[in-house]
Parts: C-alpha cells; sequence; structure tokens
C-alpha cells in the first residue's frame, strides 16, 4: 500500500514547499492546482528528486462538481492500493477591498477557495482516512483569521471559518487516530504576497522579516508526522512575532 499526501493548491508557494517537504519525509505526494499546470510539473519533478512518486492532479477546489469528479476517480481508481495519509488543505486566493465595496464575486470566489474547498476535499478523504485508523489534516489558516484585518473581510472570514471547522472536526475524529490542526502564517514570501510593501511592513514584524515558504513547510512536515500523534485541534502561528 502506498502512503499518498495530497496537498491542494501545491503548485507554486507555501504549497510547493510543503510538498516537497513530505517528499522528503517519504510520502508520495498528490499535487492539485487550479490552473498553472506548468509550475505543478516543476512540483512534481521536485518531489520526484527526493525519490518518491509525484503526480498532478488538476481541479478548482471551489467548485464541488469538478473536486467530486475528479478527486472522487482518483478514490476510486487508488482503492486500496494507495491511500491518502496527509492532506494539507492550502489553497487559498486573495481579493482584498473595503467591505463597503466589496461585490459578490470577491466576497464569494475567497470563501469558495479557502473555506469550502476545505469542506468539499475533506469530506472526501476524511472516510478512508477514518477507516484507516490514521491520518493527519492541515488546513492553511492566517494571521489575519485569527486578528482580522482590515480590507480583508472576506478573507479573514474564510480563514477564520476554517479554524472553527479544525477544532470542531478534530473532536469528530480524534478516537479513530485522526488528528486535524492549522498553521496560521503572518506574513509569507510567495506570489500571494508579491504586491506587498515588504520593506514597509517588515518595520511591524519583531522578526524584520517576511518568512520562507520552507519555514512553514517545516512546521507542516512536523504536523504531517507520527510524532505529533497527540496535537490535535490547534491553530499554529508561524508569522516572525507578529501577533500570538
Ligand atoms: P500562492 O503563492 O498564491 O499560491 C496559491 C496556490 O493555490 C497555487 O498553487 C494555486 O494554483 C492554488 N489555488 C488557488 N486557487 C485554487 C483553487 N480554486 N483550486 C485549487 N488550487 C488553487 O499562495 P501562498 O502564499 O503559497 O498561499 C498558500 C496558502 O497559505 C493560502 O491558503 C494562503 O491563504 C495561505 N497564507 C499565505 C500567507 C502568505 O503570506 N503568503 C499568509 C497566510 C496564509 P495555481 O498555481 O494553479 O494557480
Amino acid at each position: 500500500m502506498k502512503k499518498i499526501a495530497l496537498v491542494t493548491g501545491g503548485s507554486r508557494g507555501i504549497g510547493r514547499s510543503i510538498c516537497v517537504k513530505l517528499a522528503e519525509m517519504g510520502y508520495h505526494l498528490l499535487i492539485n492546482y487550479k490552473s498553472n499546470e506548468a509550475e505543478a510539473l516543476h512540483t512534481k519533478q521536485l518531489c520526484e528528486e527526493k525519490n518518491v512518486e509525484a503526480e498532478i492532479i488538476r481541479f478548482d477546489v471551489g467548485n464541488k462538481d469538478e473536486v467530486e469528479l475528479k478527486l472522487g476517480a482518483w478514490l476510486e481508481e487508488a482503492g486500496k492500493e494507495k491511500i491518502i495519509e496527509v492532506l494539507v488543505n492550502n489553497a487559498g486566493i486573495r481579493q482584498d477591498t473595503l467591505l463597503a465595496f466589496m461585490n459578490d464575486e470577491q466576497w464569494n470566489s475567497v470563501l469558495d477557495t479557502s473555506l469550502h474547498g476545505m469542506f468539499v476535499v475533506t469530506r472526501l478523504v476524511i472516510k478512508p482516512m477514518l477507516m484507516n485508523r490514521y491520518g493527519r489534516v492541515i488546513n492553511m489558516v492566517s494571521l489575519s483569521g485569527l486578528k482580522g484585518m482590515p480590507g480583508q473581510v472576506n478573507y479573514s472570514a474564510a480563514k477564520a471559518g476554517m479554524i472553527g471547522a479544525t477544532k470542531a472536526l478534530a473532536q469528530e475524529v480524534a478516537p479513530r487516530k485522526v488528528t486535524v490542526n492549522a498553521i496560521a502564517p503572518g506574513f509569507i514570501s510567495s506570489d500571494m504576497t508579491a504586491d506587498l510593501d515588504e520593506a514597509e511592513l517588515n518595520k511591524m514584524i519583531p522578526m524584520k522579516r517576511f518568512g520562507k515558504p520552507e519555514e512553514v513547510a517545516e512546521l507542516a512536515g512536523f504536523l504531517a508526522s507520527e510524532k505529533a500523534a497527540y496535537i490535535t485541534g490547534q491553530v499554529i502561528s508561524i508569522n516572525g512575532g507578529l501577533y500570538t
């Protein structure tokens, strides 16, 4: 039986680093992406360099029908040969604007990707984990979901929703040795933060710098490991001391 880690939004940024870390730990990778196939293939190559198997799978986590069609078919074909032991709900987007000017699309797309995406993907993957009596679910949330950020009412709501879901699901599945935790990064260098004024923001971060995707991946790797068996329902911040 092959042990698989599924990382949503694994084509770039934090998701890519997590894929590579899990590959180093010996997991075979199922790398989800939405549209950027070239980047997804690059992540696949980086994982294969760690001597594991990696495959890419395209679906929009916010589109229930697509998730059920694509991931459902993968799970059916996998049968008992492949088991997803680690799920990282990492896919996320920003659509920042003040609430007074926020249109429906800006609200829905952010909620659909983070919160609804986590729901539809986890619902499919959790059942085999429960049957296997082992699993790790890691939800990528944000400082915004803990603190609330002006200009990000949609994003803050999506991430805060994921935090509540993390805590509730953790209690549902703990008896079957499945853990569910959330990681709340502060500012991490990636395409998502490329448009921000890093020099200006660094002034308010006690560490005086943005974090690196690899640093988030180290935390994800620990939570995904067997060593983290007694940690569940937690939200762990990684933010250079910005907010705790
Ligand atoms: P990123 O560099 O913008 O990468 C986003 C990833 O998500 C890409 O792989 C993208 O796929 C994928 N994605 C976006 N929408 C998707 C969808 N509907 N279905 C499937 N995949 C989708 O972002 P990042 O900075 O690595 O962020 C990763 C996660 O960390 C997000 O949840 C984000 O909210 C969270 N986070 C980031 C920071 C930060 O400072 N960077 C801070 C706190 C939390 P394609 O390549 O196909 O577009």
